[in-house]
């Protein structure tokens, strides 16, 4: 099997007995070959061309639970099984969401900003005030795994939850009070608008010229999902003219190349897409790929198929 090199080290090399690996740097291409595996990270496209090169393949493990890395039109058509790494790392992902809304809302890197330039020149009842979140309104595009877990460490901050996802989550708004709205009421109605959707042809440039303009002034853009969800070039432009309050983002369009204007727009959180990055997560996310690959290479139906 090829597995992304990148993984060596959280993996214990009994977790790959039985196994012939063939380990695989993010800056090699994926080569020519009859390996019957491959555990890729999500910076590596698989598509028509690898999968025309690969002929024996009978599983792409993704090592991550977003797998628009993957063509699964073509992978379909060859009978190759795809596999991603959903639920173990929903609560990383979901805390680092909350660190981005906290960092956004309380001007954090401002602050960091003051104390480390030697300015500070003392407490003063006006400086760096943001936004009190108790009473505001928290918007979730997206209310799977992560979009809930987000929503449900809301409860205590006193948010009003709203979020938008294609079928309804009854148990979750028993549980938090969030209601399911429209995406356009979302867009109007949220303080901070949190995206938790996959990206798909549906999903991709939802947040636009248009949709920010349609916010309240000062809300908050936070981006834990996709890169391509956003029209960066647009955001850069509605944070330049201070109609949004901040944006917060761990993901971006074209990774690790970030938009120029974006990287320099003020308000920005800018982190380097770190929202499963913790030692025991990652480390199960490479176990469940590898596990992916252990039961399909056995005969056995996989762990976690992304489809049925
Ligand atoms: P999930 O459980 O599949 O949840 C996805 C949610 O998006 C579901 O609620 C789904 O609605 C909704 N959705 C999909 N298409 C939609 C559309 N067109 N309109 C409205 N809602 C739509 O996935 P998850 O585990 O929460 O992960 C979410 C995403 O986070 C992943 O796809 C991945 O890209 C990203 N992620 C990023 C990091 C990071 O490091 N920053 C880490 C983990 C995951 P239904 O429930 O109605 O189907």
């Amino acid at each position: 099997m090829l597995i992304a090199a990148e993984l060596q080290n959280l993996l214990e090399p009994a977790q790959l007995d039985g196994l012939e690996v063939t380990w695989l740097r993010a800056d090699h291409a994926t080569p020519k070959g009859d390996w019957a595996a491959i555990v890729p990270l999500l910076s590596r496209w698989v598509g028509g061309t690898e999968l025309k090169q690969l002929t024996k393949l009978r599983i792409i493990a993704n090592c991550a639970v977003g797998y628009d890395n993957v063509d699964l039109v073509a992978a379909e058509m060859r009978k190759v099984i795809v596999t991603n790494t959903p639920d173990v790392l929903t609560d990383a992902t979901a805390d680092l969401t909350w660190a981005l809304i906290l960092a956004c809302a309380r001007r954090l890197l401002e602050g960091i900003d003051l104390v480390r330039s030697g300015q500070w020149s003392g407490w003063h009842p006006e400086q760096l005030l943001g936004m009190e979140l108790r009473g505001r309104t928290l918007g979730l595009f997206g209310a799977g795994r992560i979009g809930q877990a987000v929503g449900c460490r809301a409860v205590p901050f006193g948010l009003r939850i709203l979020y938008t996802a294609r079928t309804a989550k009854p148990e979750f708004e028993r549980d938090t009070g969030a209601a399911r709205v429209e995406w356009t009421r979302l867009v109007a109605e949220s303080d901070i608008l949190s995206l938790h959707a996959p990206s798909t042809p549906e999903t991709k440039g939802i947040i636009n010229r248009d949709t920010l303009h349609r916010m309240k002034p000062g809300a908050i853009v936070v981006n834990t999902a996709r890169g391509d969800l956003i029209r960066e070039e647009a955001l850069a432009i509605a944070l330049e003219e201070g109609r949004l309050g901040a944006a917060g983002l761990d993901v971006f369009v074209d990774e690790p190349a970030i938009h120029p204007r974006l990287r320099a727009a003020p308000r920005t959180v800018l982190l380097p897409h770190i929202g499963s990055a913790t030692h025991d997560t990652r480390r199960r996310m490479a176990a469940i790929a590898v596990a992916n690959v252990h039961a399909v290479l056995r005969g056995e139906p996989p762990l976690t198929p992304v489809y049925r």
